[in-house]
């Protein structure tokens, strides 16, 4: 099956009644459904309509022609041979009249081609248009102060845990704070160590519950002084709290 493009191209061969049968068949199909075409059908037809207006030419000649004939039997000696030829320049309307044409019709077939590369040229246009106006809604989505901001996850994922813990070696001062712990199990705690940066033993830090929301916080102000820490880590101990951690590490920072 040949595309638009092609059956456009031979309307100008089916004006002319020129297409072989089985194409100008499978173009009347086309016409059928393609507006486009059947426009352009329409305008090859009423060029080629002037066009034959335009050449009626044939009334002219022929008085000219009799004209000469008259002249001519004025002096029959002459003119036997020659009144029997056809005059060359009897052929010179219809010759031209065929080179109108077909400077017309080429004329025609410009203007088609450059109509057809006009709409691809205006389709593209807006097409670019819309990529860029799109492109201003989401730039705009995303910077504009008017516009709220959500974070989504998964509604079946557990949120993390987290902690910041803030020490103060100077004054052995450790204030931490968590969200999104877990509940703990009866009798147990959380605990806090400080895993001394000179390969100690890891220190106790106090001991602390999350709200039912998960949250915690713990102040220490009376930690031994001058210790630099390696790291912070937390583990779930048994109620009050043990002297060496007990594994695993549930959070850690360093
Ligand atoms: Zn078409």
């Amino acid at each position: 099956m040949r595309d638009h493009q092609q059956i456009s191209d031979d309307l100008v061969l089916y004006a002319l009644r020129e297409l072989p049968q089985e194409q100008a068949a499978e173009l009347r199909e086309h016409l059928e459904d393609c507006p486009q075409c059947r426009r352009e059908l329409d305008a090859i037809n009423s060029n080629m309509a002037l066009l034959a207006l335009s050449t009626v030419g044939s009334h002219a000649p022929q008085r000219s022609r009799e004209r000469l004939l008259a002249a001519v039997r004025k002096e029959p000696r002459r003119a036997r041979g020659f009144v029997m030829r056809r005059p060359w320049w009897s052929f010179v309307p219809s010759f031209a009249a065929v080179l109108l044409a077909a400077f017309g019709l080429m004329l025609w077939r410009e203007n088609v081609t450059l109509r057809h590369r006009l709409e691809a040229s205006q389709q593209d246009s807006s097409q670019k248009q819309a990529d860029l106006e799109r492109s201003k809604m989401v730039v705009d989505a995303l910077t504009s102060p008017e516009s709220s901001h959500f974070s989504l996850v998964s509604t079946k994922a557990q949120p993390v845990p987290e902690g910041r813990a803030s020490y103060m070696k100077k004054t052995g001062t450790l204030v931490f704070t968590a969200q999104h712990l877990q509940p703990l199990p009866p009798q147990k705690t959380y605990q806090m160590w400080l895993i001394p940066a000179s390969g100690a033993a890891p220190m106790p830090c106090g001991t602390f519950k999350p709200d039912a929301n998960g949250m915690a916080s713990l102040v220490m102000s009376n930690m031994e002084k001058d210790i630099t820490p390696k790291m912070f880590a937390v583990t779930i101990e048994s109620d009050g709290g043990s002297e060496t951690p007990t594994m695993p590490i549930i959070m850690a920072g360093a």
